[in-house]
């Protein structure tokens, strides 16, 4: 754990005495890194101060009930303002990564900045170097935890009202996939200060896990009918997706959220891994695992990656098919080592 440097009068003149502040997170945002930015987003409004939260790219659909989304600028979208936005900042927050290529097209503008950066994160290796201060540690459950505990000591009179509140329970909430792991009891009590400040758990339970989609539900079907491969002896199950199919379902972005964790379902299945071709001649590949298995090292190793020990991700330059005939080969070597492990 690392913990910040600066005492929190400080952090609250830093904070005031900006004028343009920037919230970042990473690409392919997911339910954590929208509700840690947006929830320090509205905080901050709550303080009269009006940052922009900027996102590398698309997030899915489900996370437009979060409150203060409307208002984030999405890079790839509008990359001149993004950038812009980057380069006249005069005060960054990193949220929820820790290594600047997870930026993607605003990497470069914020190594160039010459403003101040804070990181919040729970990613293992970050390259403290980079920021002025930073609040990290690999043992909080969601960075959307370590904003809710930077806000707690920073602004300890200022408790986050109900829209901070919401996106910080959804990020504390998907980040532990509903309470399964990675939680503490500190999760518990972070998690009651944002129910006791109004956070709408109802909204998000029915935009995130009652909102399907029909051509969701059938490929979700078809995956694990036609395309769900075990294979005992390496204790990993996979599903890969061309982009064909995915245009045959009307495939849109977060379709396949959860997928892998139906492949890790199985009993004695250590590793499941979600392949998925993308446009531009790119396989991504989601990366999960039970117990000690480290898969954040197998997607840093061979699928330029990385993440979590259990939860991680990667991509190579090719195909669905090329991707599953790399993954098979490297598991059945690197997997060795841990075969009898728990
Ligand atoms: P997902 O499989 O849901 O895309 O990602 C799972 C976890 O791995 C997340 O914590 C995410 O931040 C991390 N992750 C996903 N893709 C990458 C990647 O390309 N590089 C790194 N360093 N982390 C990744
Ligand atoms: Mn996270």
């Amino acid at each position: 754990m690392t913990s910040l440097r600066h005492p929190p009068a400080r952090l609250r003149e830093i904070i005031f005495s900006a004028r343009k502040i920037v919230l970042l997170t990473h690409k392919n945002p997911d339910g954590d890194a929208l509700g840690s930015a947006l929830g320090l987003y509205n905080f901050l409004l709550q303080k009269k101060k009006h940052p922009v939260v900027i996102v590398p790219d698309a997030y899915p659909h489900y996370f437009r009930f979060l409150p203060g989304r409307e208002k984030m600028l999405v890079a790839d979208k509008h990359t001149e303002v993004a950038l812009k936005k980057v380069r006249e900042a005069d005060l960054l927050f990193c949220l929820d990564f820790n290594r600047t290529d997870r930026l993607g097209c605003l990497e470069a503008a914020f190594l160039e900045r010459t403003a101040p950066a804070l990181l919040l994160d729970h990613h293992p290796d970050p390259d403290t170097a980079l920021w002025l201060d930073c609040l990290h540690d690999t043992s909080a459950s969601s960075t959307s935890e370590l904003v809710a505990l930077f806000l707690h000591h920073v602004f300890p009179k200022d408790p986050p009202g109900a829209d901070a509140a919401t996106c910080l329970y959804t990020g504390m909430f998907m980040d532990t996939g509903g309470f399964m792991f990675n939680f503490t009891e500190n999760t518990f009590r972070h998690c009651a200060r944002m129910l006791a400040a109004g956070a709408r758990a109802d909204i998000f339970v029915e935009a995130v896990f009652q909102s399907n989609t029909e051509d969701r539900m059938r490929l979700m079907g078809y995956c694990l009918y036609e395309k769900l491969r075990v294979l005992p002896d390496l204790g990993l199950a996979y599903i890969s997706l061309t982009q064909e199919e995915m245009k045959r379902f009307n495939f849109r972005k977060g379709d396949s959220e959860s997928f892998v964790n139906l492949a890790l379902s199985i009993g004695g299945i250590r590793m499941a891994v979600l392949i998925s071709e993308q446009e531009d001649g790119i396989t991504r590949l989601s990366f999960r695992s039970k117990g000690s298995l480290p898969v954040n090292d197998l997607a840093a190793q061979y699928f330029n990656g990385g993440g979590h020990r259990n939860a991680s991700g990667g991509q190579i330059q090719g195909n669905a098919a090329q991707a599953e005939a790399l993954l098979v080969e490297t598991v059945t070597r690197w997997i060795t080592p841990f075969k009898n492990m728990a």
